[in-house]
């Protein structure tokens, strides 16, 4: 029917107007939020598991807005890597990490390496190398001090340009970590084909409900596994004490999660570390 489809027509280039208005809109308030730098940024501790000392700590974003509400990143970030922002995102993330590592280095206080999310959008992004390499080097920052997280499902798309890339990376000595490990699908052939030092095991795998006793003990071999090949391990998302003990005992090197801290602004972390001893 003629009409039906005109107006099935219709319907689809509302909906196509109203997709193009939301990012088009989205990317404005993107702009005008990033010039009045209203991302800030939080730090989750991150420590060893046999003594609890803090080894590093993870960049993680929000959107503080005018009214002093903050948007936690789940709420923007899939917009943002629909529209590409991510990619100025995660760069202003890392340039504020820059930022903070000078000046502890400035003030003669022990550094806290930093863990840095690069969006799966990198993958299309050409200047990815340069960009990373030109903010290193302008604030003057040991590579020793910054980790680089990216996701499995990073590697969908110009595996081979993100893996080159990454390649470079290592050897100019930066940290690369594999976040959200066991989620999803996870190729085997990540742990020899991507260049990465550090496994991330995603919290999802601590959660008994969600993961089938056949997973965990699929999990606990991997580690095992990444043990043997020198690959350094961190679990995410840990909440007690016993899921802590749990994972020393399946020989997992670090661990992150509310057990210890949560994410925090960096007055506090400064108050936190001070309390803490940083190894
Ligand atoms: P992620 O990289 O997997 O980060 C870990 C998330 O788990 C964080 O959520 C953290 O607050 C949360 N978490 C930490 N400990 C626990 C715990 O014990 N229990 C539970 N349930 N959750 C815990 P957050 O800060 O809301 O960030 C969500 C995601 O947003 C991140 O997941 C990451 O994928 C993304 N993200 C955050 N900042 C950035 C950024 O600067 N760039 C990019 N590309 N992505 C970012
Ligand atoms: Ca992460
Ligand atoms: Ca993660
Ligand atoms: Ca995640």
């Amino acid at each position: 029917d003629v009409n039906e489809l005109g107006a099935k027509h219709n319907i689809y280039n509302q909906n196509m107007k109203l997709r193009f208005w939301q990012s088009a809109e989205m990317m404005r308030s993107f702009s005008s939020a990033l010039a009045n730098r209203e991302f800030i940024v939080y730090y989750q501790p991150k420590v060893t598991l046999s003594s609890g000392d803090v080894v590093g700590v993870e960049a993680l974003v929000r959107w503080q807005k005018k009214d002093g509400k903050i948007i936690p990143p789940n709420d923007f970030i899939p917009q943002f890597e629909q529209t590409g922002a991510i990619i100025k995102l995660d760069f202003y993330v890392y340039e504020e990490v820059l930022k903070q590592i000078r000046n502890w280095v400035e003030l003669g206080l022990d550094i806290v390496p930093v863990s840095i999310n690069l969006s799966r959008c990198h993958a299309e992004n050409k200047n990815l190398y340069d960009e990373i390499m030109g903010l290193t080097k302008k604030y003057n920052i040991a590579p020793k001090y910054i980790e680089f997280e990216i996701t499995e499902s990073a590697f969908t798309h110009n595996a081979q340009y993100l893996i080159e890339v990454l390649t470079k990376f290592r050897e100019y000595g930066f940290n690369i970590s594999m976040d959200d490990f066991g989620a999803g699908y996870s190729f085997l052939n990540a742990l020899y084909e991507i260049p990465v030092n550090i496994l991330k095991l995603d919290k999802g795998f601590l959660k008994p409900s969600e993961v089938s006793a056949k997973q965990r003990e699929i999990i606990k071999q991997v580690v095992v596994l990444a043990k043997n090949i020198d690959l350094n391990i961190v679990c995410e998302g840990v909440e007690t004490k016993e899921q802590a003990e749990f994972l020393l005992g399946i020989g997992c090197d670090m661990a992150q999660g509310y057990f210890y801290a949560k994410p925090m602004p960096l007055e506090d972390l400064k108050h936190y570390l001070n309390n803490q001893k940083v190894k």
